[in-house]
């Protein structure tokens, strides 16, 4: 009875999660035809024009980036629960974010170690693309990013540490909840998205960080040693 009672959760909260990507999707949309339809206007000047055309470009840029938060992996076929062999996907993501991290003069330095967790291996690169792209976006002037993982006892914990410019003990308490952004042109749903997959494989998040010094973000899974 109590998986079946879990099972339920999960499905509710992917499909939560394919309702907030159209919603998010739309709203952007909407605004760019709105403004489509005002470029229609009889002797507009050009000031307004150009105007008109920024918003809409600034909405389709944002339309971009919440797909980029929500949909890099998606696949039409419906997730498929697996064996992560966590070293092996890691590598995959750290790889992803490479030319970002060169771009910020972010040096990355991994040493993850082989374990298994069961889970979508599409979530799982979702979540850690948007957990590496905040840590490396933290670090605007450069830094380091230091990825491990490793085995305790009965789960698979991967650490996620920058020396970025760190949270506020406010900052911290709303990590993960929507639209929660400091930056100009966040989305504020990057960490909600990883949190959610982070639950749908029955992981923990754990948040150390100081302004200033840097972040440490602990992600537990239970191991599946099949
Ligand atoms: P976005 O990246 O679009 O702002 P996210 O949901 O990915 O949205 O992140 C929400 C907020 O959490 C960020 O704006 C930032 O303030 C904070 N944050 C997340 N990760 C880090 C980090 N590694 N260092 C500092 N702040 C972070
Ligand atoms: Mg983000």
């Amino acid at each position: 009875m109590r998986s079946k009672l879990i099972k339920v959760e999960k499905m509710e909260i992917v499909s939560q999660l394919a309702a907030s990507i159209s919603h998010e999707i739309r709203n952007p949309l909407t605004v760019v035809k709105g403004f489509m339809q005002l470029l229609k206007t009889p002797d507009l000047s050009n000031e307004l024009r150009d105007k008109y055309i920024h918003i809409a470009l600034e909405e389709l840029d944002r339309a971009r980036l919440i797909i980029d938060d929500y949909l890099t992996f998606a696949k039409p076929a419906p997730q498929k629960i697996e064996k992560i062999l966590v070293d092996q996907e890691l590598r995959k993501v750290i790889d992803m974010v490479r030319p970002m991290a060169n771009m910020n003069s972010v040096r990355i330095s991994e040493n993850v170690v082989t374990g298994c967790i069961i889970g979508s291996t599409q979530h799982f690169h979702q979540c850690f693309l948007n957990l590496l792209k905040n840590s490396i976006e933290a670090m605007p002037n450069g830094g380091e990013l230091n990825i491990t993982s490793f085995i305790d006892k009965d789960k698979v914990v991967i650490k996620i540490q920058d020396n970025g410019i760190g949270m506020t003990r406010e900052q911290i308490s709303r990590f993960g909840e929507p639209y929660f952004s400091t930056k100009e042109t966040g989305t504020g749903l990057g960490t909600m998205v990883a949190l959610k997959m982070i639950q749908t494989m029955n992981g923990t998040l754990d948040i150390d960080s100081a302004v200033n010094k840097g972040t440490t973000l602990t992600i537990t899974f239970p191991w599946s040693n099949e």
